[in-house]
């Protein structure tokens, strides 16, 4: 329980945390502070320790105390988007020679930062099966700064067990951080459970609406904390004012979303597992998901994403991908309408030839909160 909401319910946090009504004209709803700079009372007389808008801004500043809330955390810092958030992260965590453990199933622009970007400047990653403790383990050096995991991860849907992967973090003097963007904290709290960070891409679940794009890092340490607010500021990707503002609005819905994304996508995984043309469904809510023990204990339901393989192959599943009508064909997830993909032409293509590739007869759903009669319906006749 934090001093300043008197409650530790996650539904009453996502609408009040951050969102104290206005002082000047007790408008309930954090205004848009559309801003650069602010009026000084003599110099150096800050009214509200607000001077200029990179280093802090009034609605920023309420999503992240939202943010910190709802992720059970002492900061929350919010981003441009969620690869600005971890490149921050990163060059905050990291020097020249440091060496960090990322997972062989991760979002795609993740693991083209490590190899495109990061590695240039004299950063080694390891890339290792996370939801295998003993992988990680022995992916682990002696200049290990870092463990990074997802979890559910996209697009395969795998379970890393974050307390387990904690504590091999603290004995190597490593930090671990949770890329949270598949579950949202509304499902799963990677802090109470011994991480370091929680990274994610608001443009997604927290968003929810498919209209912004945002990023969002917290933690626990009050150093880390510090280090990383230096850094934000210091390399300046933050989330605007109105891009905050819609982040800080799709949270109040998130947990009734979270509960009809996860309702909405058992029952249609339940259905694609009985469908003649479906070879595999990743579901993590599904008894034979080999990470269904682990995510039944750290997650409070199993989320919305999904995905399936077509018999047929590649034609075959880049076929229902195009046939399906109400799933609309789109990259990016967890907004209230369904989307469908081809993980392998599209959002992971960036992967392809490495550790990170794809099956090609693999199709990605984000179910949304539609009527889930409408969306059976046409994921049948998207099969055919
Ligand atoms: C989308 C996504 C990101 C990147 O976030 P952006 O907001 O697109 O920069 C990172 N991790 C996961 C799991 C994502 O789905």
């Amino acid at each position: 329980m934090s001093d300043r909401h008197p409650t530790n319910s996650f539904e009453t946090l996502a609408i009040h945390a951050g969102n104290t009504a206005d002082p000047q004209t007790g408008a309930v709803v954090p205004p848009i502070y559309q801003v650069s700079t602010y009026k000084q009372d003599g110099v150096g007389g800050l009214r509200g320790g607000y001077e200029y808008s990179r280093s802090a801004n009034p609605t920023r500043t309420a999503l992240e105390e939202n943010l910190a809330a709802l992720e059970g955390g002492r900061r929350g810092l919010a981003f441009a988007s969620g690869l600005a958030a971890e490149d921050c992260l990163l060059r905050a965590l990291l020097a020249p020679g440091d060496h960090v453990v990322i997972p062989n199933d991760a979002y795609g622009g993740t693991f083209r930062l490590f190899a495109k970007v990061v590695s240039r400047w004299g950063v080694e990653f390891t890339v290792a099966d996370t939801s295998d403790p003993a992988a990680v383990r022995d992916a682990v050096t002696d200049r290990t700064k870092a463990i990074w995991v997802e979890t559910p991860s996209n697009p395969l849907l795998g379970i890393t067990d974050i307390a387990a992967v904690a504590a091999i973090a603290r004995s190597a003097g490593a930090r671990l951080v949770v890329d949270n963007t598949f579950a949202s904290p509304y499902l799963q709290q990677p802090l109470a459970l011994g991480a370091d960070v929680v990274v994610h891409s608001t443009t997604k679940y927290m968003g929810g609406h498919s209209d912004v794009v945002g990023g969002a890092l917290v933690v626990n340490d009050q150093d880390l904390a510090d280090e990383l607010a230096f850094h934000q500021n210091a390399m300046g990707a933050v989330a605007g004012p109105f891009d905050a503002w819609l982040v800080l609005r799709g949270i109040k819905t998130l947990a009734v979303r979270m509960d009809r994304h996860s309702e909405n996508a058992s029952r249609i995984a339940e259905m694609l597992g009985g469908h003649a043309r479906v070879t595999n469904v990743l579901y993590p809510g599904l008894s034979g998901h080999p990470g269904h023990e682990t995510a039944a204990k750290q997650m409070k339901a199993f989320g919305g994403m999904l995905s399936f393989q077509v018999a047929g192959g590649e034609e075959a599943a880049v076929e229902v991908c195009n046939r399906a009508r109400l799933f609309t064909l789109g990259e990016s997830l967890g907004g209230v309408e369904s989307l469908i993909e081809h993980p392998g032409r599209m959002t992971h293509a960036s992967a392809a030839g490495s550790a990170l590739e794809v099956p090609a007869d693999l199709v990605r759903l984000s179910v949304g909160i539609e009527s889930v009669d409408d969306l059976l319906t046409d994921l049948r006749q998207a099969l055919g």
